[in-house]
């Protein structure tokens, strides 16, 4: 018999989420049975702390829940034969140490995923944040050689891999994102320009003069007073490609204006929200997409790795307050 542990919403977070919202709990877990159930017992190894979990466990889930989430798990014990003992999968099964799954709802690992590459990367640059980038730029901005994109929270997970894909596509690249040491990272990465909305004096100014003659992407991650001066410097005709709002996540009142309107109508600008999973039947498309990439060195991957399943609600509230350098991840 396994006992597994397991982080509940404890209480539903009302502005910046804190520890003590979170309850560390014990489940005990039935024994495989033989015959008949083909079951697996699997442990996670990596879990992600993503900033979606905030807005969806006000829509999804209740108190006492355990939190939403993604892991890397390997499978240690198994009824099944579609999945060998030490196999390692993708599985949405919340803050959870070990859990039961029938295999239904695991994806396995791409097959030609190199040995040497940290399978954390299943849930960042080669897994969802990943594939957000790619769908993103692809199929909502559409961007094009030559074009000018921007994009914020540009050192996170999906921030890091819109710049670089941006680039690979043959564009001019400005990021923005919140220290000093972000910054650096984002240049050693190759964007073109990139800044500290943080200590600029005025987010306006900045962004002119990364792109005197304006964007045509903007890959918006942070939403709020942010994207209202960005549309302003929106060339003729451009792309905004709404990804993300974090910058509104904690809020217990609605932010209000500037609006959008105006600049959108005289620049003729088109403004696209969308959820990833949009293209779930593309999947596989964009992982080999990513993993090509990722293996040939012209997408670079950063983690930010938190030690022990302990520390999940100090590397979630962290990855909110803005400390990773590129994919919060927890090992366990
Ligand atoms: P990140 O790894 O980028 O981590 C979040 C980052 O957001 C922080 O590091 C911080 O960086 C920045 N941030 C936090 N608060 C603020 C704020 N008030 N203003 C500006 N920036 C802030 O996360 P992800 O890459 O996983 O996600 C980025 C965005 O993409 C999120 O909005 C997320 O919800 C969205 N997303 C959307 C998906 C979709 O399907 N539409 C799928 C996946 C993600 P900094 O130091 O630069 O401030």
């Amino acid at each position: 018999m396994v006992i597994a542990k397991a982080w509940a919403l404890k209480k539903h977070f009302d502005g910046f989420p804190k520890t003590s919202d979170f309850d560390l709990k014990k489940i005990e877990l039935p024994n495989l049975k033989d015959g008949g159930e083909q079951k697996l017992l699997l442990e996670s190894v990596f879990l992600s702390v993503d900033p979606y979990m905030r807005p969806y466990s006000r829509r999804d889930m209740k108190e006492g829940d355990i939190m939403i989430g993604t892991q890397v798990a390997r499978v240690v014990e198994s009824k099944n034969p579609a999945f060998t003992v030490g196999t390692f999968v993708v599985a949405g099964r919340g803050w959870r140490t070990h859990f039961i799954s029938d295999g239904k709802d695991l994806q396995l690992l791409p097959s030609n995923w190199p040995e040497s590459l940290p399978k954390s990367l299943a849930l960042g640059t080669v897994g969802m944040p990943g594939l957000t980038a790619y769908f993103g730029l692809l199929e909502v901005c559409k961007m094009k050689p030559g074009e000018t994109v921007l994009v914020n929270a540009a050192a996170g997970a999906v921030g890091s891999v819109v710049g670089q894909l941006a680039k690979i596509g043959g564009c001019k690249v400005v990021g923005c994102a919140g220290s000093d040491d972000k910054v650096a990272y984002l240049k050693k990465i190759g964007f073109d320009e990139a800044f500290n909305y943080k200590t600029v004096k005025s987010l306006d100014e900045a962004l002119r003069k990364a792109s005197p003659d304006g964007y045509d992407c903007f890959f918006d991650n942070v939403g709020g007073e942010f994207a209202s001066v960005a549309i302003n410097q929106m060339k003729k005709y451009g792309r905004i490609a709404v990804c993300g709002a974090i910058s509104q996540y904690n809020d217990s009142v609605p932010q209000k204006g500037p609006y959008a309107q105006v600049p959108m109508i005289f620049k003729e600008l088109q403004m696209e929200g969308f959820l990833v999973t949009r293209w779930n039947n593309r999947r596989e498309e964009g992982l080999q997409a990513l993993l090509k990439w990722v293996v040939e060195g012209k997408v670079k991957c950063h983690e930010q790795v938190t030690e022990g399943f302990e520390n999940m609600p100090m590397a979630f509230i962290g990855m909110l307050k803005g400390e990773n350098v590129g994919k919060a991840v927890v090992k366990v």
